[in-house]
């Protein structure tokens, strides 16, 4: 298996456990060459718990830069996962001055948070969903994310495989390559357990129809996640993210963060 995971959650995020020295040294023990640590960002609007920006400044950079002073033997990077919101562009790209890169994370289906309304579990109909991929291509032409994580996280909400679902993974495979943004295999979804997609029953994410387009598109990069919310499950699942992949004829993009 390969060592390395860019996709990581710590205690700063409320439902996440850890320092981020908790993760280097997890990843030392499991031989990694390379992590990054990439918590949810933080964002002004309200509606669910995240990292404060004085967190950020105080605590996230400050204990990232002291690993990386100690652990001289792994690559670090940070990182932060964002949602993407309309008229923020100068927010992220303060953000960009301290990290090495941004993870899309988009939980809500368009460029606006109400914890029910907006979440992309409930990305329910052809306009939400129509939503969700607009905002998806809008965010990466920005060119301030680096990775999209759980593409095919709509499929939570999505209720079916249709002309639509199948539309839309093209649009979004075609705004990474065109974006040079890697797409990832979330192994967190693995825990989620299946979903009944009324013609077949699969994991919401990563979903094997989704890949099985993804595979179509070789210019396309793909690295697989474990999305760890402890350091105990820094290589959870990547292994079945692997084989899903290899499955497919898909070849994962290695080391995508080095210089
Ligand atoms: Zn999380
Ligand atoms: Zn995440």
């Amino acid at each position: 298996m390969y060592k390395e995971n860019y996709h990581t959650h710590m205690r700063l995020c409320h439902h996440a456990e850890g320092n981020i020295e908790d993760y280097v040294l997890k990843a030392i023990s499991l031989g990694f060459t390379r992590l990054g640590i990439s918590d949810h960002g933080p964002i002004k609007n309200p509606g669910f718990p995240r990292m404060s920006l004085e967190e950020f400044k105080n605590e996230y950079i400050t204990e990232f830069k002291y690993c990386k002073n100690k652990y001289k033997n792994i690559h670090l990077y940070l990182g932060l996962e964002m949602e993407y919101f309309y008229g923020m562009d100068n927010y992220y790209k303060e953000l960009l001055k301290d990290c090495d890169y941004l993870i899309l994370g988009n939980h809500y289906y368009s460029g606006y948070v109400n914890r029910n309304e907006t979440s992309s579990y409930n990305c329910n109909t052809k306009e939400k969903l129509e939503e969700y991929v607009k905002l998806v291509e809008d965010a990466l032409n920005t060119g301030f994310f680096k990775i999209l994580a759980h593409p095919d996280f709509f499929l939570c909400g999505y209720p079916k495989w249709d002309k639509m679902v199948d539309n839309s993974v093209r649009r979004i495979c075609l705004a990474c390559i065109k974006n040079h943004v890697l797409l990832e295999c979330n192994c967190n979804g693995f825990n989620k357990g299946k979903k009944d997609f009324i013609d077949f029953i699969d994991y919401m994410y990563p979903n094997y129809h989704f890949f099985q387009i993804v595979s179509e598109y070789k210019d396309l990069e793909v690295i697989v996640s474990s999305d760890a919310h402890k350091p105990i499950d820094l290589d959870s699942n990547l292994e079945l993210g692997y084989k899903l992949l290899e499955s497919l004829g898909i070849k994962p993009k290695l080391h995508p963060l080095d210089k």
